[in-house]
């Protein structure tokens, strides 16, 4: 299988969630692997994505448990004062590094020549990491995305979502620029944190890319639970007032926001600058984007890319899924398959969202306006009736009615997204909503809303 003319038979840049999976996989097929990773290993996910980010979620989530407390009877002291971020921040700091060990114990141990540094192509075969020249059969590249920074007057004072767990202090006032999940999340987090969160965005609506009863639903459980919510809104103009002080942010609808911390958290766009692809001979698409085909091939045919740099469903799972793929097709018996159409996906706002399949307007537009059948429920939860608080849980779900396959999935609630990981196997597996239906739930759960819907919304 190897080739004696390269020094790698596959060379992956990047060791973040595509491509750590993808030098682990094929290097215990037996493959030479060599992996460049100029920053932390584990990539956005493990040090400034999912992992922290769902960390300090849980930091956020207790300040909600202790309001909820006081309605079962516990009497805790005000939790504003009580929470320490220092200890918050260095906890987190060492969860990350005792991840950042682990990938590298797994890569070294399966057998992965690591290079730490910045690698740019000088051809199809030849990667370059800095300043050391490496010959490969096949490249992978697996660099990721990066956020996107606005173009306005004083963005040099806003920070992006990787500064936002490591920040000096708790910002008094934090301003949240965007309306995709990453904006909701640090919104919903940092107030539940204690701080004021106002979060600012150009359209109407939230969360434009999930189900819109069930991203208005959120939209307005983010706001009854205190975050201010400003849309149909830009920022025009940031100022500092001094040299390490405070933020004024400037809207278009004239109003002016004081603010400790201003985040930028308008989408990502993917990493290819300074990696010599044109040298590779590999293209682009509009959005900046490495093209591949159906087995994520770059237009270089020895030149492959996973994950954020390449694809539109920017998840780790995915990355990781389109990675293990590749190696197969490469270096095993090619059967593996990456299934998009029911991605189970959340956003981690307390409450929160999750979904898998399509969305209302996607399902009618993918399998005719006529054959969709919605089902929709939102309640108050058990917990609810004590907690003294009147947050709802909504459920909805969308039936192709041709051959009855539940198409789509979302809930706004408490552990949403534990919840639907259940159900994304059974929409894998083509549950009809006759199996929904004849499944027992549990009770008393949120969960068996899901099995017990029985009157369609009226078309
Ligand atoms: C705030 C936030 C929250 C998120 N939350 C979730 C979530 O809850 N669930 C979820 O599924 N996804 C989440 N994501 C998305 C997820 O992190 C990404 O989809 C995933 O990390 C993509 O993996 P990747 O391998 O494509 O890239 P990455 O994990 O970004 O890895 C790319 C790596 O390549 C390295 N690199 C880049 N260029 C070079 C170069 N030239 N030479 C050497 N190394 C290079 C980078 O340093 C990085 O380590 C979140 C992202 C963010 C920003």
């Amino acid at each position: 299988m190897t080739n004696p003319r390269f020094d790698f038979d596959l060379f992956v840049i990047g060791g973040g969630s595509g491509g750590v999976r993808a030098a682990r996989m094929a290097a215990a097929a037996g493959v030479r692997v060599g992996l460049a990773e100029c920053s932390a290993l584990g990539g956005t996910c493990v040090n400034v994505g999912c992992i922290p980010k769902k960390l300090y979620s849980f930091a956020a989530g207790y300040a909600t448990a202790f309001k909820e407390a006081g309605g079962y009877g516990w009497k805790l002291p005000q939790v504003r004062e009580a929470l320490d971020w220092d200890h918050l921040k260095a906890g987190r700091a060492k969860e990350i590094t005792r991840l950042n060990g682990i990938y590298q114990d797994l890569l070294v141990r399966s057998g992965v020549v690591l290079l730490p540094g910045h690698a740019c192509f000088e051809g199809a075969h030849v990667v370059v990491v800095d300043g050391r020249r490496y010959t490969a059969e096949r490249v992978l590249v697996a660099t990721g995305g990066t956020p996107r920074v606005p173009g306005i007057a004083g963005h040099q004072h806003a920070v992006i979502s990787d500064a936002m767990f490591d920040l000096d202090s708790l910002p008094d006032r934090l301003v949240v620029v965007g309306g995709g999940y990453i904006a909701c999340e640090f919104a919903s987090i940092f107030s539940g944190l204690g701080s004021h969160v106002t979060l600012v965005h150009r359209r109407q609506h939230l969360l434009a890319d999930f189900d819109e009863d069930a991203a208005h639903f959120l939209q307005r459980e983010l706001a009854a639970s205190g975050v201010d919510i400003r849309t149909d809104t830009e920022v025009t103009a940031l100022e500092r007032r001094c040299e390490g002080g405070r933020l004024l942010a400037t809207l278009s609808d004239g109003s002016v926001l004081d603010a400790a911390t201003v985040l930028y958290a308008i989408g990502r766009i993917p990493r290819t600058e300074g990696l010599g692809l044109e040298s590779a001979g590999v293209k682009l698409d509009a959005a900046g984007a490495i093209v591949v085909d159906a087995h994520y091939c770059s237009s270089a045919p020895s030149i492959y890319a996973v994950g954020d740099v390449s694809s539109r469903k920017q998840l780790t799972p995915v990355a990781t899924a389109e990675a293990m793929v590749v190696v197969d097709r490469l270096y095993g018996d090619g059967a593996r398959r990456v299934n998009y159409e029911f991605i189970p996906t959340a956003v981690f706002t307390h409450p929160q969202l999750a979904s898998c399949g399509y969305g209302e307007r996607e399902a009618r537009a993918r399998f005719g306006a006529g054959n969709i059948v919605v089902y929709s429920s939102d309640f108050k939860a058990l917990r609810h009736s004590m907690s003294g608080r009147n947050e709802r849980t909504f459920v909805k779900l969308l039936v192709n009615r041709v051959d009855d396959r539940v198409v789509g999935l979302h809930m706004v609630g408490d552990e949403a997204g534990e919840i639907v990981q259940g159900f994304a196997v059974a929409m894998n597996a083509g549950a009809t909503k006759a199996h929904f239906d004849a499944t027992i739930g549990v009770h008393p759960s949120v969960a068996e809303e899901f099995v017990t819907l029985r009157t369609p919304k009226a078309p």
